[in-house]
Protein backbone atom coordinates (compact mmCIF):
# COMPACT_ATOMS: atom_id res chain seq x y z
CA UNK A 1 0.00 0.00 0.00
CA UNK A 2 1.21 3.52 -0.89
CA UNK A 3 1.08 5.33 2.66
CA UNK A 4 2.05 8.28 1.59
CA UNK A 5 0.17 11.61 3.11
CA UNK A 6 -1.41 13.92 0.68
CA UNK A 7 0.42 17.28 0.91
CA UNK A 8 -0.41 19.72 -2.16
CA UNK A 9 -3.79 20.14 -3.04
CA UNK A 10 -4.18 21.79 -6.19
CA UNK A 11 -7.41 23.40 -7.38
CA UNK A 12 -7.65 24.16 -10.79
CA UNK A 13 -10.93 27.10 -11.42
CA UNK A 14 -11.70 30.27 -9.57
CA UNK A 15 -15.17 30.21 -10.14
CA UNK A 16 -17.56 30.18 -7.54
CA UNK A 17 -16.99 26.57 -7.19
CA UNK A 18 -12.87 26.92 -6.80
CA UNK A 19 -13.33 29.18 -4.71
CA UNK A 20 -15.89 27.65 -2.57
CA UNK A 21 -13.21 24.53 -2.58
CA UNK A 22 -10.20 26.66 -1.58
CA UNK A 23 -12.34 28.72 1.30
CA UNK A 24 -13.36 25.21 2.71
CA UNK A 25 -10.17 23.23 2.47
CA UNK A 26 -8.03 25.91 3.53
CA UNK A 27 -10.70 25.88 6.69
CA UNK A 28 -10.80 22.39 7.73
CA UNK A 29 -7.35 20.98 6.22
CA UNK A 30 -4.90 23.83 7.10
CA UNK A 31 -2.79 21.13 9.39
CA UNK A 32 0.49 22.19 8.78
CA UNK A 33 0.88 19.62 6.39
CA UNK A 34 -1.72 20.08 3.50
CA UNK A 35 -1.21 23.28 1.19
CA UNK A 36 -3.64 24.30 -0.94
CA UNK A 37 -3.25 25.92 -4.32
CA UNK A 38 -5.40 27.50 -6.82
CA UNK A 39 -5.11 28.24 -10.27
CA UNK A 40 -7.07 30.50 -12.43
CA UNK A 41 -7.02 32.77 -15.44
CA UNK A 42 -8.55 36.11 -15.41
CA UNK A 43 -8.36 35.76 -19.44
CA UNK A 44 -10.35 32.86 -19.64
CA UNK A 45 -12.74 34.14 -16.76
CA UNK A 46 -15.85 32.42 -15.29
CA UNK A 47 -19.66 31.60 -15.50
CA UNK A 48 -20.46 33.70 -12.66
CA UNK A 49 -24.22 33.57 -13.38
CA UNK A 50 -25.44 31.62 -10.52
CA UNK A 51 -27.47 34.17 -8.23
CA UNK A 52 -30.17 31.91 -6.54
CA UNK A 53 -29.59 29.15 -3.54
CA UNK A 54 -31.45 27.05 -1.17
CA UNK A 55 -31.38 27.06 2.20
CA UNK A 56 -28.05 24.80 2.69
CA UNK A 57 -25.74 27.37 1.82
CA UNK A 58 -26.61 28.43 5.46
CA UNK A 59 -24.80 25.86 7.03
CA UNK A 60 -21.49 26.33 4.30
CA UNK A 61 -21.43 29.94 5.08
CA UNK A 62 -21.82 28.86 9.24
CA UNK A 63 -18.91 26.47 8.99
CA UNK A 64 -16.58 29.04 7.34
CA UNK A 65 -17.61 31.19 10.47
CA UNK A 66 -18.87 34.12 7.91
CA UNK A 67 -20.95 36.41 9.05
CA UNK A 68 -24.23 36.59 7.22
CA UNK A 69 -24.78 40.14 7.38
CA UNK A 70 -21.25 40.99 6.21
CA UNK A 71 -21.58 38.12 3.29
CA UNK A 72 -24.83 39.87 2.23
CA UNK A 73 -23.25 43.12 1.94
CA UNK A 74 -20.25 41.88 0.11
CA UNK A 75 -22.44 40.15 -2.44
CA UNK A 76 -25.10 42.34 -2.58
CA UNK A 77 -27.06 39.53 -1.55
CA UNK A 78 -31.12 39.50 -0.65
CA UNK A 79 -33.27 36.76 0.86
CA UNK A 80 -34.75 34.05 -1.01
CA UNK A 81 -37.93 32.16 0.85
CA UNK A 82 -39.20 30.03 -2.85
CA UNK A 83 -39.41 30.54 -5.95
CA UNK A 84 -42.70 31.60 -8.02
CA UNK A 85 -43.46 29.49 -10.81
CA UNK A 86 -45.92 31.12 -13.61
CA UNK A 87 -47.17 29.27 -16.64
CA UNK A 88 -45.84 25.78 -15.83
CA UNK A 89 -49.01 23.79 -15.21
CA UNK A 90 -50.90 25.61 -17.98
CA UNK A 91 -50.80 29.43 -19.43
CA UNK A 92 -52.57 31.67 -17.11
CA UNK A 93 -51.13 29.58 -14.24
CA UNK A 94 -49.06 30.13 -10.97
CA UNK A 95 -47.27 28.83 -8.24
CA UNK A 96 -45.13 28.65 -4.84
CA UNK A 97 -42.28 26.59 -3.95
CA UNK A 98 -41.61 27.76 -0.46
CA UNK A 99 -38.96 26.39 1.57
CA UNK A 100 -39.80 24.69 4.44
CA UNK A 101 -42.56 22.80 5.66
CA UNK A 102 -46.68 23.30 4.81
CA UNK A 103 -48.53 23.57 7.86
CA UNK A 104 -47.98 20.96 11.03
CA UNK A 105 -48.35 17.30 10.87
CA UNK A 106 -51.06 15.74 13.59
CA UNK A 107 -50.84 12.74 14.74
CA UNK A 108 -48.37 11.06 12.42
CA UNK A 109 -50.79 12.15 9.45
CA UNK A 110 -48.70 14.17 6.91
CA UNK A 111 -49.87 17.80 6.60
CA UNK A 112 -50.49 17.41 2.87
CA UNK A 113 -52.64 14.83 3.40
CA UNK A 114 -54.95 16.24 5.83
CA UNK A 115 -55.05 18.92 3.26
CA UNK A 116 -55.97 17.17 0.17
CA UNK A 117 -58.88 15.70 2.20
CA UNK A 118 -60.19 19.28 3.06
CA UNK A 119 -59.95 20.13 -0.26
CA UNK A 120 -62.00 17.52 -1.81
CA UNK A 121 -64.57 17.84 0.35
CA UNK A 122 -63.96 21.89 -0.50
CA UNK A 123 -64.96 20.62 -4.30
CA UNK A 124 -67.47 18.39 -3.43
CA UNK A 125 -69.51 21.40 -1.95
CA UNK A 126 -68.91 23.35 -4.68
CA UNK A 127 -66.24 25.80 -3.56
CA UNK A 128 -62.01 25.87 -3.40
CA UNK A 129 -59.72 25.49 -1.00
CA UNK A 130 -56.88 27.90 -0.23
CA UNK A 131 -53.18 27.02 -1.73
CA UNK A 132 -51.61 24.77 -0.01
CA UNK A 133 -48.54 27.85 0.15
CA UNK A 134 -50.72 29.72 2.59
CA UNK A 135 -49.77 27.07 5.15
CA UNK A 136 -46.04 27.22 4.53
CA UNK A 137 -44.67 30.21 6.22
CA UNK A 138 -41.89 30.71 4.11
CA UNK A 139 -44.50 31.46 1.44
CA UNK A 140 -46.93 33.54 3.32
CA UNK A 141 -43.91 36.00 3.94
CA UNK A 142 -42.50 36.05 0.48
CA UNK A 143 -46.29 37.03 -1.05
CA UNK A 144 -46.58 39.86 1.56
CA UNK A 145 -42.66 40.71 0.62
CA UNK A 146 -41.88 40.58 4.24
CA UNK A 147 -38.96 39.01 6.20
CA UNK A 148 -36.85 38.17 9.36
CA UNK A 149 -34.33 35.55 10.21
CA UNK A 150 -36.69 33.14 12.43
CA UNK A 151 -36.02 32.75 16.10
CA UNK A 152 -35.41 28.82 16.73
CA UNK A 153 -37.54 28.96 20.28
CA UNK A 154 -40.16 31.38 18.65
CA UNK A 155 -43.95 30.43 19.82
CA UNK A 156 -44.95 31.33 16.77
CA UNK A 157 -45.31 29.81 13.15
CA UNK A 158 -42.37 31.98 12.54
CA UNK A 159 -39.65 29.20 13.80
CA UNK A 160 -40.73 26.82 10.62
CA UNK A 161 -39.40 30.00 8.25
CA UNK A 162 -36.36 28.99 5.79
CA UNK A 163 -34.73 31.16 3.52
CA UNK A 164 -31.84 31.03 1.29
CA UNK A 165 -30.17 33.75 -0.95
CA UNK A 166 -30.10 35.83 -3.98
CA UNK A 167 -26.33 37.04 -4.53
CA UNK A 168 -23.68 37.87 -7.03
CA UNK A 169 -21.55 34.94 -7.40
CA UNK A 170 -18.85 36.74 -9.01
CA UNK A 171 -18.50 38.67 -5.91
CA UNK A 172 -19.27 35.98 -3.68
CA UNK A 173 -16.18 33.95 -5.40
CA UNK A 174 -14.17 37.33 -4.66
CA UNK A 175 -15.41 37.30 -1.05
CA UNK A 176 -14.41 33.90 -0.44
CA UNK A 177 -10.98 34.72 -2.36
CA UNK A 178 -10.18 37.13 0.38
CA UNK A 179 -11.56 34.29 3.12
CA UNK A 180 -9.47 31.14 1.73
CA UNK A 181 -5.64 33.16 1.28
CA UNK A 182 -6.60 34.72 4.75
CA UNK A 183 -6.64 31.09 5.56
CA UNK A 184 -3.74 29.84 3.98
CA UNK A 185 -4.59 29.25 0.20
CA UNK A 186 -2.21 30.26 -2.36
CA UNK A 187 -3.44 31.81 -5.71
CA UNK A 188 -1.40 31.40 -8.85
CA UNK A 189 -2.66 33.33 -11.76
CA UNK A 190 -2.15 32.09 -14.86
CA UNK A 191 -3.52 29.52 -17.95
CA UNK A 192 -3.36 26.14 -17.70
CA UNK A 193 -1.70 24.94 -21.16
CA UNK A 194 -0.86 20.95 -20.89
CA UNK A 195 -0.95 18.55 -17.70
CA UNK A 196 1.81 16.51 -17.18
CA UNK A 197 0.44 12.61 -15.90
CA UNK A 198 2.87 10.17 -14.09
CA UNK A 199 3.71 7.39 -16.08
CA UNK A 200 3.16 4.85 -13.63
CA UNK A 201 -0.16 5.57 -12.28
CA UNK A 202 -1.51 7.32 -15.40
CA UNK A 203 -2.37 9.53 -12.55
CA UNK A 204 -2.21 14.09 -12.96
CA UNK A 205 1.34 14.87 -11.79
CA UNK A 206 1.70 18.32 -12.55
CA UNK A 207 -0.43 21.38 -14.09
CA UNK A 208 1.80 23.39 -16.81
CA UNK A 209 1.36 27.15 -17.55
CA UNK A 210 1.48 28.73 -20.24
CA UNK A 211 4.75 30.41 -18.62
CA UNK A 212 6.33 27.60 -18.07
CA UNK A 213 5.73 27.10 -14.33
CA UNK A 214 4.62 23.73 -13.32
CA UNK A 215 2.07 23.30 -9.99
CA UNK A 216 2.84 20.02 -9.07
CA UNK A 217 0.00 18.29 -6.41
CA UNK A 218 -1.20 14.98 -5.22
CA UNK A 219 -5.16 15.81 -5.05
CA UNK A 220 -6.20 17.90 -8.02
CA UNK A 221 -10.23 19.43 -7.66
CA UNK A 222 -11.06 20.17 -11.01
CA UNK A 223 -13.33 23.43 -11.25
CA UNK A 224 -12.12 24.81 -15.18
CA UNK A 225 -16.20 25.03 -15.65
CA UNK A 226 -17.69 22.80 -18.22
CA UNK A 227 -14.92 22.36 -20.53
CA UNK A 228 -13.38 19.65 -17.33
CA UNK A 229 -10.16 20.49 -18.32
CA UNK A 230 -8.77 17.36 -16.00
CA UNK A 231 -11.71 14.86 -15.47
CA UNK A 232 -12.46 14.90 -19.06
CA UNK A 233 -9.91 16.64 -21.53
CA UNK A 234 -7.17 15.25 -19.46
CA UNK A 235 -8.71 11.78 -17.69
CA UNK A 236 -11.57 11.18 -20.67
CA UNK A 237 -14.10 9.87 -17.71
CA UNK A 238 -17.02 10.08 -19.83
CA UNK A 239 -20.28 11.96 -19.19
CA UNK A 240 -23.92 11.13 -18.80
CA UNK A 241 -26.25 12.80 -21.55
CA UNK A 242 -29.56 13.83 -19.62
CA UNK A 243 -30.67 16.06 -22.72
CA UNK A 244 -33.64 13.59 -23.49
CA UNK A 245 -34.92 14.27 -20.28
CA UNK A 246 -34.13 17.95 -20.57
CA UNK A 247 -33.60 19.20 -23.94
CA UNK A 248 -32.79 23.01 -22.71
CA UNK A 249 -29.26 23.31 -23.82
CA UNK A 250 -28.72 27.15 -23.82
CA UNK A 251 -29.22 30.04 -21.86
CA UNK A 252 -28.86 33.88 -22.31
CA UNK A 253 -28.22 35.93 -19.52
CA UNK A 254 -28.37 39.72 -18.56
CA UNK A 255 -28.83 42.47 -15.38
CA UNK A 256 -31.24 45.24 -15.74
CA UNK A 257 -31.95 47.53 -13.18
CA UNK A 258 -34.03 46.94 -10.58
CA UNK A 259 -37.94 48.34 -10.39
CA UNK A 260 -38.07 48.74 -6.54
CA UNK A 261 -37.72 47.25 -3.69
CA UNK A 262 -36.24 43.27 -4.53
CA UNK A 263 -38.76 41.19 -3.43
CA UNK A 264 -37.60 37.79 -1.42
CA UNK A 265 -38.14 35.11 -4.16
CA UNK A 266 -37.14 33.85 -7.16
CA UNK A 267 -39.54 33.78 -10.20
CA UNK A 268 -39.14 31.13 -13.00
CA UNK A 269 -41.57 31.88 -15.49
CA UNK A 270 -42.46 29.11 -18.57
CA UNK A 271 -42.07 30.79 -21.98
CA UNK A 272 -43.07 28.90 -25.23
CA UNK A 273 -39.42 27.20 -25.82
CA UNK A 274 -38.21 27.31 -22.50
CA UNK A 275 -38.34 29.31 -19.32
CA UNK A 276 -37.24 32.84 -17.55
CA UNK A 277 -35.20 33.72 -14.17
CA UNK A 278 -35.77 36.25 -12.97
CA UNK A 279 -33.57 37.25 -9.44
CA UNK A 280 -33.74 40.35 -7.52
CA UNK A 281 -30.32 41.21 -5.84
CA UNK A 282 -30.01 44.81 -4.03
CA UNK A 283 -29.00 46.73 -7.14
CA UNK A 284 -30.14 44.74 -9.70
CA UNK A 285 -32.46 42.61 -11.24
CA UNK A 286 -30.42 39.14 -12.51
CA UNK A 287 -32.70 37.99 -15.91
CA UNK A 288 -32.17 34.65 -17.81
CA UNK A 289 -33.71 32.96 -20.58
CA UNK A 290 -32.94 28.95 -20.61
CA UNK A 291 -33.84 27.68 -24.19
CA UNK A 292 -34.02 24.58 -26.13
CA UNK A 293 -31.67 25.02 -28.97
CA UNK A 294 -33.71 22.23 -31.30
CA UNK A 295 -36.56 24.95 -31.12
CA UNK A 296 -35.08 28.54 -30.94
CA UNK A 297 -32.11 30.28 -31.97
CA UNK A 298 -30.10 32.58 -30.08
CA UNK A 299 -31.00 35.80 -31.64
CA UNK A 300 -34.63 35.09 -31.12
CA UNK A 301 -34.13 34.00 -27.35
CA UNK A 302 -32.09 36.84 -26.79
CA UNK A 303 -34.83 39.49 -28.70
CA UNK A 304 -37.32 37.76 -26.42
CA UNK A 305 -35.71 38.26 -23.24
CA UNK A 306 -34.57 41.53 -23.93
CA UNK A 307 -37.59 42.63 -24.84
CA UNK A 308 -39.17 41.11 -21.42
CA UNK A 309 -36.98 43.00 -18.92
CA UNK A 310 -38.60 45.60 -16.44
CA UNK A 311 -35.84 47.67 -16.15
CA UNK A 312 -32.95 49.35 -17.62
CA UNK A 313 -29.87 46.94 -18.67
CA UNK A 314 -27.05 46.88 -17.04
CA UNK A 315 -24.45 44.85 -18.92
CA UNK A 316 -24.25 42.92 -22.43
CA UNK A 317 -26.39 40.17 -22.62
CA UNK A 318 -24.15 36.72 -21.96
CA UNK A 319 -24.68 33.54 -24.35
CA UNK A 320 -24.05 30.01 -22.49
CA UNK A 321 -24.42 26.54 -24.03
CA UNK A 322 -24.43 23.34 -22.03
CA UNK A 323 -25.42 19.86 -21.90
CA UNK A 324 -27.78 18.66 -19.12
CA UNK A 325 -26.21 15.63 -17.53
CA UNK A 326 -23.54 14.34 -14.98
CA UNK A 327 -19.74 13.32 -15.42
CA UNK A 328 -19.91 9.21 -14.73
CA UNK A 329 -17.30 9.53 -12.08
CA UNK A 330 -17.05 12.81 -9.94
CA UNK A 331 -14.04 11.46 -8.37
CA UNK A 332 -11.64 9.71 -10.74
CA UNK A 333 -8.08 8.77 -9.88
CA UNK A 334 -6.96 11.71 -7.93
CA UNK A 335 -9.04 14.40 -9.50
CA UNK A 336 -12.31 15.29 -7.51
CA UNK A 337 -14.58 17.68 -9.78
CA UNK A 338 -16.43 19.91 -8.64
CA UNK A 339 -18.98 22.26 -10.27
CA UNK A 340 -20.03 23.02 -14.02
CA UNK A 341 -16.73 20.10 -14.80
CA UNK A 342 -18.89 17.51 -12.62
CA UNK A 343 -22.30 18.30 -14.51
CA UNK A 344 -24.75 20.54 -15.17
CA UNK A 345 -28.93 20.24 -14.12
CA UNK A 346 -30.66 23.86 -15.47
CA UNK A 347 -30.98 25.97 -12.50
CA UNK A 348 -34.39 25.76 -12.08
CA UNK A 349 -34.49 24.93 -8.86
CA UNK A 350 -30.67 26.57 -7.92
CA UNK A 351 -28.93 23.31 -7.15
CA UNK A 352 -25.96 23.87 -8.55
CA UNK A 353 -24.18 26.01 -5.94
CA UNK A 354 -25.47 23.50 -3.97
CA UNK A 355 -23.93 20.54 -5.63
CA UNK A 356 -20.66 22.27 -5.35
CA UNK A 357 -21.11 22.55 -1.55
CA UNK A 358 -22.46 18.99 -1.14
CA UNK A 359 -19.46 17.91 -3.16
CA UNK A 360 -16.95 20.18 -0.94
CA UNK A 361 -18.80 18.36 1.99
CA UNK A 362 -18.12 14.74 0.80
CA UNK A 363 -14.64 15.74 -0.10
CA UNK A 364 -13.86 16.79 3.80
CA UNK A 365 -15.52 14.36 5.28
CA UNK A 366 -13.86 11.08 3.13
CA UNK A 367 -10.25 13.27 2.31
CA UNK A 368 -7.97 10.77 1.13
CA UNK A 369 -4.98 12.22 4.03
CA UNK A 370 -3.02 9.52 3.59
CA UNK A 371 -3.49 7.67 0.37
CA UNK A 372 -6.08 6.73 -1.84
CA UNK A 373 -8.89 4.64 -1.15
CA UNK A 374 -11.06 3.32 -3.82
CA UNK A 375 -13.88 2.38 -0.68
CA UNK A 376 -13.54 5.99 -0.07
CA UNK A 377 -13.58 7.30 -3.78
CA UNK A 378 -16.79 4.95 -4.36
CA UNK A 379 -18.59 5.83 -1.65
CA UNK A 380 -17.78 9.90 -2.92
CA UNK A 381 -18.99 8.91 -6.56
CA UNK A 382 -22.18 6.94 -5.17
CA UNK A 383 -23.69 9.97 -2.74
CA UNK A 384 -22.54 12.48 -5.77
CA UNK A 385 -24.50 10.03 -8.31
CA UNK A 386 -27.48 9.68 -6.50
CA UNK A 387 -27.37 13.80 -5.47
CA UNK A 388 -27.28 14.74 -9.58
CA UNK A 389 -30.02 12.48 -10.01
CA UNK A 390 -32.51 13.56 -7.24
CA UNK A 391 -31.99 16.85 -8.75
CA UNK A 392 -32.69 15.62 -11.96
CA UNK A 393 -36.09 14.00 -11.45
CA UNK A 394 -37.40 16.73 -9.49
CA UNK A 395 -36.35 19.39 -12.36
CA UNK A 396 -37.47 16.58 -14.72
CA UNK A 397 -41.44 16.93 -13.01
CA UNK A 398 -41.88 20.72 -13.82
CA UNK A 399 -41.62 19.62 -17.22
CA UNK A 400 -43.62 16.41 -17.28
CA UNK A 401 -46.36 17.55 -15.39
CA UNK A 402 -47.19 20.27 -17.39
CA UNK A 403 -50.56 20.34 -19.31
CA UNK A 404 -49.64 22.41 -22.09
CA UNK A 405 -49.28 21.64 -25.53
CA UNK A 406 -49.11 25.07 -27.16
CA UNK A 407 -45.70 24.76 -28.73
CA UNK A 408 -44.03 21.64 -30.27
CA UNK A 409 -41.70 22.40 -27.02
CA UNK A 410 -44.30 22.08 -24.22
CA UNK A 411 -45.43 18.93 -26.04
CA UNK A 412 -42.15 16.81 -26.28
CA UNK A 413 -41.64 17.40 -22.79
CA UNK A 414 -45.48 16.94 -21.71
CA UNK A 415 -45.86 13.51 -24.03
CA UNK A 416 -41.81 12.26 -23.17
CA UNK A 417 -40.67 9.34 -20.83
CA UNK A 418 -39.41 9.49 -17.68
CA UNK A 419 -36.46 7.54 -15.90
CA UNK A 420 -37.64 5.00 -13.85
CA UNK A 421 -37.34 6.70 -10.59
CA UNK A 422 -39.38 9.49 -11.40
CA UNK A 423 -42.27 7.33 -13.15
CA UNK A 424 -42.56 5.80 -9.85
CA UNK A 425 -42.85 8.36 -7.65
CA UNK A 426 -45.22 10.11 -10.19
CA UNK A 427 -47.67 7.42 -10.01
CA UNK A 428 -47.93 7.46 -6.20
CA UNK A 429 -48.53 11.05 -5.82
CA UNK A 430 -51.41 10.76 -8.69
CA UNK A 431 -53.04 7.75 -6.64
CA UNK A 432 -53.30 9.09 -3.32
CA UNK A 433 -50.56 12.18 -3.07
CA UNK A 434 -48.07 9.78 -1.19
CA UNK A 435 -44.31 10.94 -1.11
CA UNK A 436 -42.01 8.29 -0.41
CA UNK A 437 -38.44 9.48 -0.22
CA UNK A 438 -34.90 8.71 1.37
CA UNK A 439 -33.70 10.44 4.22
CA UNK A 440 -30.62 11.72 2.41
CA UNK A 441 -32.95 13.14 -0.41
CA UNK A 442 -32.18 16.58 -0.99
CA UNK A 443 -35.86 17.75 -1.78
CA UNK A 444 -38.16 17.34 1.01
CA UNK A 445 -41.51 15.82 0.75
CA UNK A 446 -42.83 19.60 0.93
CA UNK A 447 -41.13 20.38 -2.10
CA UNK A 448 -42.41 17.25 -4.09
CA UNK A 449 -45.95 18.39 -2.67
CA UNK A 450 -45.59 22.06 -4.00
CA UNK A 451 -44.27 21.14 -7.59
CA UNK A 452 -46.72 17.96 -7.97
CA UNK A 453 -50.15 20.23 -6.71
CA UNK A 454 -48.40 23.31 -8.07
CA UNK A 455 -48.17 21.93 -11.55
CA UNK A 456 -51.34 20.24 -11.72
CA UNK A 457 -50.83 17.01 -10.77
CA UNK A 458 -53.82 16.59 -8.35
CA UNK A 459 -54.12 12.88 -6.62
CA UNK A 460 -57.21 10.59 -7.28
CA UNK A 461 -57.86 10.41 -3.55
CA UNK A 462 -55.53 10.58 -0.17
CA UNK A 463 -54.50 7.93 2.25
CA UNK A 464 -57.29 6.04 4.20
CA UNK A 465 -55.31 6.12 7.28
CA UNK A 466 -56.63 10.23 7.38
CA UNK A 467 -60.12 8.91 7.64
CA UNK A 468 -59.26 7.84 11.16
CA UNK A 469 -59.17 11.38 12.37
CA UNK A 470 -62.16 13.19 13.09
CA UNK A 471 -62.80 15.50 9.93
CA UNK A 472 -64.28 18.33 12.00
CA UNK A 473 -61.62 18.85 14.40
CA UNK A 474 -58.96 18.62 11.32
CA UNK A 475 -60.85 21.51 9.62
CA UNK A 476 -60.22 23.58 12.66
CA UNK A 477 -56.97 22.88 13.62
CA UNK A 478 -56.03 23.78 9.68
CA UNK A 479 -57.83 26.96 10.03
CA UNK A 480 -56.02 27.89 13.22
CA UNK A 481 -53.00 26.98 11.11
CA UNK A 482 -53.39 29.13 8.26
CA UNK A 483 -54.60 31.99 10.34
CA UNK A 484 -51.48 31.74 12.93
CA UNK A 485 -49.40 31.60 9.90
CA UNK A 486 -50.91 34.91 8.11
CA UNK A 487 -50.77 37.00 11.64
CA UNK A 488 -47.15 35.93 12.69
CA UNK A 489 -46.23 37.40 8.99
CA UNK A 490 -47.87 40.03 9.51
CA UNK A 491 -45.64 41.18 12.36
CA UNK A 492 -42.44 41.10 10.42
CA UNK A 493 -41.15 44.20 8.69
CA UNK A 494 -40.67 44.44 4.86
CA UNK A 495 -38.08 42.66 3.45
CA UNK A 496 -36.39 45.53 2.40
CA UNK A 497 -36.71 47.36 5.58
CA UNK A 498 -35.09 44.16 6.98
CA UNK A 499 -32.14 44.52 4.78
CA UNK A 500 -31.42 48.22 5.62
CA UNK A 501 -32.00 47.47 9.56
CA UNK A 502 -29.43 44.52 9.48
CA UNK A 503 -27.09 46.77 7.92
CA UNK A 504 -26.65 44.48 4.74
CA UNK A 505 -28.57 47.37 2.10
CA UNK A 506 -27.91 51.05 1.67
P1 LIG B 1 -16.66 28.60 -13.95
O1 LIG B 1 -17.35 29.77 -13.39
O2 LIG B 1 -16.72 28.38 -15.42
O3 LIG B 1 -15.13 28.71 -13.53
C1 LIG B 1 -14.10 28.00 -14.21
C2 LIG B 1 -12.76 28.48 -13.74
O4 LIG B 1 -11.75 27.66 -14.35
C3 LIG B 1 -12.43 29.91 -14.09
O5 LIG B 1 -11.76 30.53 -13.01
C4 LIG B 1 -11.46 29.76 -15.25
O6 LIG B 1 -10.58 30.86 -15.36
C5 LIG B 1 -10.74 28.50 -14.85
N1 LIG B 1 -10.08 27.82 -15.97
C6 LIG B 1 -10.64 27.13 -16.98
N2 LIG B 1 -9.70 26.68 -17.84
C7 LIG B 1 -8.52 27.10 -17.34
C8 LIG B 1 -7.16 26.98 -17.77
N3 LIG B 1 -6.84 26.36 -18.90
N4 LIG B 1 -6.20 27.53 -17.02
C9 LIG B 1 -6.49 28.18 -15.87
N5 LIG B 1 -7.75 28.34 -15.42
C10 LIG B 1 -8.74 27.81 -16.15
N6 LIG B 1 -26.10 27.99 -9.85
C11 LIG B 1 -26.90 28.23 -8.80
O7 LIG B 1 -26.66 27.68 -7.73
N7 LIG B 1 -27.96 29.07 -8.91
C12 LIG B 1 -28.29 29.66 -10.07
O8 LIG B 1 -29.24 30.44 -10.11
C13 LIG B 1 -27.52 29.36 -11.22
N8 LIG B 1 -27.83 29.86 -12.43
C14 LIG B 1 -27.11 29.47 -13.53
C15 LIG B 1 -27.50 29.85 -14.80
C16 LIG B 1 -26.81 29.39 -15.93
C17 LIG B 1 -27.29 29.77 -17.29
C18 LIG B 1 -25.64 28.62 -15.79
C19 LIG B 1 -24.86 28.16 -16.97
C20 LIG B 1 -25.23 28.26 -14.52
C21 LIG B 1 -25.96 28.65 -13.39
N9 LIG B 1 -25.60 28.24 -12.13
C22 LIG B 1 -26.39 28.52 -11.06
C23 LIG B 1 -24.40 27.47 -11.95
C24 LIG B 1 -23.29 28.33 -11.46
O9 LIG B 1 -23.06 29.40 -12.35
C25 LIG B 1 -22.04 27.48 -11.38
O10 LIG B 1 -22.33 26.27 -10.75
C26 LIG B 1 -21.03 28.12 -10.54
O11 LIG B 1 -20.80 29.42 -10.99
C27 LIG B 1 -19.78 27.32 -10.57
O12 LIG B 1 -19.11 27.49 -11.76
P2 LIG B 1 -17.67 26.85 -11.83
O13 LIG B 1 -16.85 27.49 -10.78
O14 LIG B 1 -17.81 25.39 -11.82
O15 LIG B 1 -17.16 27.23 -13.29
Amino acid sequence: MNEHTIRDVVILGGGTAGWMAAAALSRFLDNGVTRITLVESEEIGTVGVGEATIPPLITFNQMLGIDENDFLRATAGTFKLGIEFVDWGALGERYLHPFGAHGRDLQGIHFHQLWLRAARRAREAGGTMPDIADWAVSGVAARAGRFARPAPDSPTPLRDLRYAFHFDAARYAAFLRRYAEAAGATRVEGRVVSVRRDAATGQVAALRLADGREIAGELFVDCSGFRGLLIEETLATGYEDWRHWLPCDRAVAVPCALPGDPEPFTRATARPFGWQWRIPLQHRLGNGYVYASRYLGDDAAEAALLGSLEGELQAAPRRLSFVAGRRTLAWNANVVSLGLASGFVEPLESTSIHLVQAGIAKLIALFPDRRFDPEERDEYNRHMRDLYEDVRDFIILHYKATRRDDTPFWDAVRTMDVPETLRRRMALFAGKGRVFRDAAELFTTASWVAVGLGQGLVPADYEPAVDALDEAKVAAALRQMHAAGAAAVATLPTHADYLRRVGSMA
